[in-house]
């Protein structure tokens, strides 16, 4: 079995040089002072950041990774980050697939399959973010969304990087919003990524891909959205910008893993 996998995902923020330095102090002395054994733990920084993250955390139990990667690995692609690049600077995970670039910067599940293949070749671990919108939810969609993401952005995925997989089950409706989805609702979703995952990959594939939840986690709500629903994980907007908070999480993963 694999640890538990907390991913914090710190978006557009840390907007200065003052405001990074600061996080990063407060967060490298919580990591000292956690006992982090039997969890691992990734946080994804702005590209800008990378570098700092990587030299200032270098001792502590975390992995780095960005929070999207290009399907290319070099050439006239302005304003895109390789997957060459990142590994170099010290990230080891790619988040793909974000719903907020989807909805922001028209990603499209082909264009997802073409990071994500490129990324694993590269050897980077990837975090594949799949789920349904408000509307699709409503209209009682949700399974068939996932469905679809999963198995189109999987489609160019070497079967032997399977061990680079993870996927996230993030609704778009529980993002940034405070709400998240019934158990139920969270454990049916983990049957069909599974099960999903088993057909395209084998069966051997559904049972070995660590699945993790994503939407508006905390330290209060992470046993019932992780822990009691059998999640390998989960990924942390918000509360990842908060050492205190993001430490508590890990803690209370880390005493029940
Ligand atoms: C996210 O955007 O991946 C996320 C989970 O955000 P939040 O925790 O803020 O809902």
């Amino acid at each position: 079995m694999h640890n538990r996998l907390i991913v914090g995902n710190i978006k557009m923020n840390l907007l200065t040089v003052r405001d990074r330095d600061g996080y990063l102090q407060d967060m490298r002395n919580r990591l000292r002072n956690a006992v982090t054994r039997g969890v691992d733990i990734v946080l994804c920084p702005p590209d800008i950041h990378l570098e700092e993250f990587a030299t200032i955390l270098e001792k502590q139990s975390v992995s780095l990774g960005l929070q999207n990667v290009f399907w290319e690995r070099k050439g006239a692609y302005t304003g895109e980050v390789s997957p060459v690049m990142a590994k170099s600077f010290g990230a080891q995970y790619a988040i793909i697939g974000h719903s907020e670039r989807r909805l922001y910067l028209g990603e499209t599940d082909d264009m997802v399959a073409k990071k994500a293949k490129c990324a694993c070749e590269e050897g980077m671990n990837i975090i594949l973010c799949v789920g349904e919108s408000t509307e699709e939810r409503n209209r009682g969609l949700s399974e068939e969304r996932v469905l679809k993401q999963l198995t189109r952005s999987l489609e160019h995925f070497p079967k032997g990087k399977i061990g680079n997989l993870t996927i996230a089950y993030e609704p778009i409706w529980s993002i940034g919003t405070g709400h998240t989805p019934e158990s139920a609702e969270i454990l049916s979703m983990h049957t069909i990524i599974r099960d999903t995952i088993g057909k395209i990959f084998g069966s051997g594939a559904g049972s070995y891909v660590r699945v993790l939840y994503g939407g508006s986690v905390d330290s209060k709500n992470i046993e019932r959205v992780c822990v009691d629903v059998d999640m390998d994980g989960v990924l942390v907007g918000g509360a990842s910008l908060h050492p205190d908070e993001f430490i508590r999480i890990v803690e209370k993963l880390r005493i029940v893993s």
